[in-house]
Order: C-alpha cells, then sequence, then structure tokens
C-alpha cells in the first residue's frame, strides 16, 4: 500500500483559492506540498461569486476551464440606495460570474495533478514550530513541514489562539448569506443594492442562475431575533429595487448558505512564522468584487520568498519579511479605501447621498473603483 509521506516542504492550512493556487504553483515547482481542507469538495461558499477579469487569467493557467464553462460575462455595475435612486456604470474590464462550487473544486482537481497532496475532511487544529520545523495537528494526524500557509478564510478556530479580531463589537461583526435563484435579469449586470447595515449582491453565474448575495452586521440580525427569515422581512422594506428583486426570486436552495464573525479590522502578514494568504491575511469588504482576486494574487506573492528559502537561498526572517513587504504595497491603500466606502454604504443616510452625487459624475464612480483595485491582470 502507497504509505502517506507526513514530512512535507509546504503545509497549507485550508482549500480555497489561496491555499490550492498557492499548492499548484509550488507542486508545479517539484515542492512537496500537503492542502489540508476540513470540508469535502464540491461545497457550497458564501461568496457574491462576481471573478473580477483581473484573476482569469491566472485561473486558466492554474488548469480551470473557464472559457469552456459557458460563463456570463458582467460589463455593468448597477448600484442602488435605500431610498431606491439608481446609479449604472459600465465595468472595464468587468468580470465573469462563476459559483464557488465549480471553481474551487475545479482548481482542487487541478492541483492533484500536481503532485500536491489534498487531505479533504482535515481540520488542523494547532501549529507548533520548533527548531525550524512545524508540527501541524490535525483531526485526522498530524503532519510536518518546513513551511507554513493559513488560507482558512476569513474566520477560524486560530482566531482565539492568535488574538484576531476579539475585541469587535456586534455593530463591527458582519453575516454573509448566500442563494442561488432564478431570476428574470439580464446576464451582463452586477446589482448592489443598499439597506440599513448591510448590501445585497446580485449577479448572473453558470447555467442562468443568478447568485444572491448580502452582507449585514450581526446587529441587524440580532434585531431581526437571529432569524433569517425576519431579517429578509426588514430588508426587503428597506430598498424598492432589493425588496422586488427579493419578491421575484425563486430561491433553488431551500436553506441559504452562511457565514457569521465577519471582521474586516487589519490583521497580522505571519503569525508565529505561518504565513497568512487570503482573507486570513485581511479581507477586503465583498462590495468592491475582488476577494477572490486579491486572495490568489496574495499567493503569488508568497510563492517566490517561499520557493527562495525552501532552494536554501534566503532565510526564514527574510522570506517572511518579503512577504509582509509585497503585501503592504500591494494591497494596504486598497484595503483602506475599501474599508472608507463600506463604511459609507452601510449607513442609509450616506447612501443615498453618495448615489444621488456620484449619478452625474461617471468618472467619479471609475477613480473609486480603481481604488480599491489594483492595476490587471497580476
Ligand atoms: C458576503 C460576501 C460576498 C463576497 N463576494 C465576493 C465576490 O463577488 N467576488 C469576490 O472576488 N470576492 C467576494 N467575496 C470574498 C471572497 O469570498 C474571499 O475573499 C475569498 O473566498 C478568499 O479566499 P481564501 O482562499 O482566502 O478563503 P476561503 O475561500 O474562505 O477558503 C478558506 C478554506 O479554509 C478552510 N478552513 C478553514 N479553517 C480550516 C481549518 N482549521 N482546517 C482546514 N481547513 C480550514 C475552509 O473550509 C475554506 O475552504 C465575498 C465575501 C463575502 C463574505
Amino acid at each position: 500500500m502507497h504509505k502517506r509521506i507526513s514530512y512535507y516542504d509546504c503545509a497549507i492550512i485550508g482549500g480555497g483559492l489561496a491555499g490550492l493556487s498557492l499548492a499548484t504553483w509550488l507542486g508545479r515547482n517539484g515542492f512537496r506540498v500537503v492542502v489540508n481542507e476540513k470540508r469535502t469538495y464540491p461545497f457550497h461558499k458564501v461568496c457574491g461569486e462576481y471573478l473580477a477579469m483581473e484573476s482569469v487569467a491566472s485561473l486558466s493557467g492554474l488548469g480551470v476551464p473557464l472559457s469552456s464553462w459557458d460563463l456570463p460575462r458582467i460589463q455593468k455595475l448597477l448600484l442602488s440606495s435605500p431610498d431606491g435612486a439608481v446609479l449604472t456604470r459600465g465595468l472595464q474590464p468587468g468580470g465573469i460570474g462563476v459559483s464557488r462550487y465549480m471553481l474551487d473544486s475545479a482548481l482542487a482537481a487541478g492541483v492533484r495533478t500536481c503532485g500536491v497532496e489534498i487531505r479533504e475532511g482535515t481540520k488542523v487544529e494547532g501549529v507548533r514550530f520548533e527548531k525550524g520545523t512545524f508540527q501541524i495537528g490535525t483531526s485526522e494526524g498530524s503532519v510536518r513541514a518546513r513551511v507554513c500557509c493559513a488560507s482558512f478564510g476569513r474566520h477560524s478556530n486560530f482566531d482565539r489562539k492568535w488574538k484576531r479580531g476579539q475585541n469587535l463589537g456586534a455593530s463591527d461583526r458582519y453575516v454573509g448569506v448566500k442563494y442561488h435563484a432564478r431570476l428574470d435579469k439580464p446576464d451582463d449586470v452586477i446589482e448592489l443594492h443598499c439597506f440599513h447595515r448591510g448590501y445585497c449582491g446580485i449577479s448572473p453565474v453558470e447555467e442562468g442562475k443568478h447568485c444572491i448575495c448580502y452582507l449585514t452586521s450581526e446587529k441587524n440580525l440580532r434585531a431581526a431575533g437571529n432569524t433569517i427569515t425576519r431579517l429578509e422581512e426588514r430588508i426587503r422594506s428597506e430598498n424598492p429595487l432589493l425588496g422586488k428583486a427579493l419578491r421575484e426570486a425563486v430561491m433553488l436552495t431551500g436553506r441559504p448558505v452562511t457565514v457569521s464573525q465577519i471582521g474586516f479590522s487589519p490583521r497580522n502578514r505571519v503569525n508565529d512564522h505561518v504565513l497568512m494568504l487570503g482573507d486570513a491575511a485581511g479581507m477586503i469588504p465583498p462590495l468592491c468584487g475582488n476577494g477572490m482576486s486579491m486572495a490568489l494574487h496574495s499567493s503569488k506573492l508568497a510563492l517566490d520568498p517561499i520557493s527562495r528559502y525552501l532552494q536554501g537561498s534566503i532565510s526564514r526572517e527574510s522570506m517572511e519579511r518579503e512577504y509582509r513587504v509585497r503585501w503592504q504595497s500591494q494591497f494596504a491603500d486598497r484595503m483602506r479605501a475599501a474599508r472608507m466606502i463600506q463604511s459609507m454604504i452601510l449607513q442609509s443616510p450616506l447612501a443615498n447621498l453618495l448615489v444621488r452625487t456620484l449619478r452625474p459624475f461617471p468618472g467619479a464612480v471609475d477613480w473609486l473603483i480603481r481604488q480599491t483595485h489594483g492595476p490587471a491582470p497580476f
């Protein structure tokens, strides 16, 4: 019987876009890599499923057959405020719509062809760094590795250990809710509807479906007695366009996919010598529609320092420093801009004012979008 290797060059915690892309690149370069993913592919994830064009080439290069999936090409934005004002704008270069169900599992299949081991249904419970080696404790036994990367997403069992987001109150923590639905809407438009302490994206994905995904504060959920049904009754009444869309939508999933304890406060890029990738290094507000791109991009930034460390050309300290510096110079400004825009959008009076003020100035909308995106493609 084939014996599992238990000593790796790199162990990755979490098999989303950040973890899987890094695993593929390292695997192709001949490194021994293991990805630990607590769930089993394919599975649904809370995400608006708008994939910015800047990452399409990277994903295709990673073996995801996006061009053969006949995906909707999204080239327009419709933004509505709680008082019903509407702003529309062309998106350049825009994006495509694809479900995480398809995307992550195709990426995982590609990873396996590079000799990377994926341990599905394996939750990482702890990491210890000793004498230059990581001991990674999982629900399926432990493994050892020279480098460890955490790409466990926006919230994990490590948050307490690394004191991440522990001081956030209910108004600074958010919940995300997602459905797939049938809706009579054009397949080249992403809609973003603002409501009190939240916003909802509606965008087309594969097979003529739409993804309806909203983010709102935990305070809103509590005020609705912690039930999604009552929360959605309130949301429907807080933006006329969104209310109409939600009434007309034929939901394809009985129960939505949900996620809680989302926070947007800045995070460390390295914790106890573990390199943090994707959302684990800091989450950009979803209204920007480029969290997936940033997850891929952060792994690309980590690839070179990790490879050189594994080849013995730089020290661990240099690898960590280089990654921190690269991350900071690529993402720090756009994270700040995105947080500022989100804080306005989440307050109804400001969202009303913003949409009405921006409507006659399309150039200003383009400028705002540019502040939250990098030069494409990376
Ligand atoms: C409401 C909402 C809407 C969004 N809309 C968009 C959008 O339209 N476009 C866009 O580009 N981005 C969007 N995003 C952001 C996007 O979803 C994320 O930025 C992206 O998924 C980050 O990828 P990741 O690989 O860092 O993490 P994830 O994709 O979250 O992957 C993390 C993985 O780690 C696993 N994991 C967690 N803990 C452990 C553990 N202890 N052991 C093993 N495995 C573990 C999880 O199961 C998961 O599969 C949205 C986010 C939200 C909340």
